[in-house]
């Protein structure tokens, strides 16, 4: 569901394809509706469910994901008509959190971030029931005075996913100390950020400029704890590169959440390299999408960031020119073709502060 245009649309929709991938699913069909409104039973309207059931059948999938939050009476309700398990947005790209989460603190924030999204669906199975009962449905008032053995037990289940978040949270702040203690023990040395979009070539340009073999995968979400390397300037200096979890558009705010603490690495940058995909057909709406989850960083805006237009090997040249327009710093590279990356060098020589030269006169 977008109010862009059907070419906004059809990226958004490939870009889901995209993520579905990097959840480990293979990609059969896409099917979009165009409706002025979603349709409040089953989002995309009874008669193109019954289509999408068709493609279910002739393809053989066994999910449905929708390119939205979908309510849990809709999902419910596709699902009657479809036959096949459907799934929303925020679901597969937690799926995807949760599968690429690393460290001890990513994987438990990943599971916050989870029963956060679930239990709002509780209230959701309860509704169905408090419906039947003639309770009144929607709002937080839904299943009040119909309180049947089923809604005992989402109270029990509410309980304890409730136990378990306290617990998760309490863990999260007690490793907060640690992760102090790591950026203490880089302190003194510079260091430089990587953001951006998913896919713009994060990881690859971390290769590039570290020189380390960190891995690469043609997959959104590669990064989701945040990777450290150790580099050098032309001149010899030393500093830190650490690549970030990876954006996307709408991430779920559950996530924007749970990772606010990663993306702190960024407000203590001394430069953030912002890596663009000047190879797709809208940059902008990438890079706006990455400075809308950056404003929810304290202290990020006060970090200088420049503009690394990536893939220029095979970036549309009038991209290029209208990125190069910009009002930031951009410079244009090819993290895989290594072109630009001198340049890129050169400039975090640069930007990066100096050390104090302190020079001892001894007095004899
Ligand atoms: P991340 O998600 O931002 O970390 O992106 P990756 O570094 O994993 O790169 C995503 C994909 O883009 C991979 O298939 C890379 O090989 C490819 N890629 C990265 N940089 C370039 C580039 O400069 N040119 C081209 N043609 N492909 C690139």
């Amino acid at each position: 569901w977008s109010h862009g245009t059907s070419e906004d649309a059809e990226i958004s929709l490939r870009e889901l394809a995209a993520l579905a991938e990097t959840a480990g699913s293979e990609v059969l069909d896409g099917v979009l509706q165009r409706r002025p409104h979603p349709d409040p039973a089953t989002y995309i309207g009874k008669g193109k469910a019954l289509e999408v059931r068709d493609v279910v059948a002739a393809v053989g999938a066994d999910t449905v994901i929708v390119n939205d939050d979908l309510a849990p009476s809709q999902r419910r309700a596709l699902e009657d008509v479809v036959k096949v398990k459907v799934i929303d947005r925020t679901a597969l790209i937690l799926d995807i959190f949760a599968q690429h989460a690393k460290s001890r603190e990513g994987k438990a924030q990943v599971e916050l971030a989870q029963l956060e999204y679930l239990l709002p669906r509780l209230r959701g199975w309860g509704e169905s029931m408090s419906r039947q009962a003639g309770g009144q449905v929607g709002g937080a008032g839904a299943g009040m005075g119909s309180r049947g053995p089923g809604e005992t037990k989402i109270e029990l289940d509410r309980r304890r996913i409730h136990t378990r978040m306290a617990q998760l949270r309490r863990d999260i702040k007690a490793m907060e100390p640690a992760r102090a203690v790591r950026r203490e023990r880089r302190l003194g040395l510079p260091n430089v950020a990587i953001v951006g979009y998913t896919n713009a070539g994060k990881s690859s340009l971390l290769n590039r400029v570290t020189g380390a073999g960190v891995l690469v995968e043609n997959a959104l979400f590669a990064t989701l704890d945040p990777t450290v390397r150790r580099s050098q300037t032309p001149d010899g200096r030393e500093f830190t590169v650490s690549d970030t979890v990876g954006f996307v558009r709408d991430l779920p705010h559950q996530l924007v959440a749970a990772f606010a603490s990663t993306l702190e690495e960024v407000a203590h940058a001394d430069l953030m390299l912002h890596v663009v995909d000047a190879s797709h057909p809208d940059p902008e709406s990438q890079i706006r999408a990455v400075r809308e989850v950056l404003a929810d960083v304290p202290g990020a805006d006060q970090v200088k960031e420049v503009l690394v237009l990536n893939k220029a090997d095979i970036a549309d040249p009038e991209t290029l020119m209208r990125l190069r327009g910009r009002r930031e710093i951009t410079i244009e590279v090819s993290a895989l073709t290594g072109e630009g990356i001198e340049e890129l060098m050169d400039l975090i020589g640069r930007e990066l502060p100096r050390p104090e030269v302190t020079v001892d006169v001894v007095v004899p």
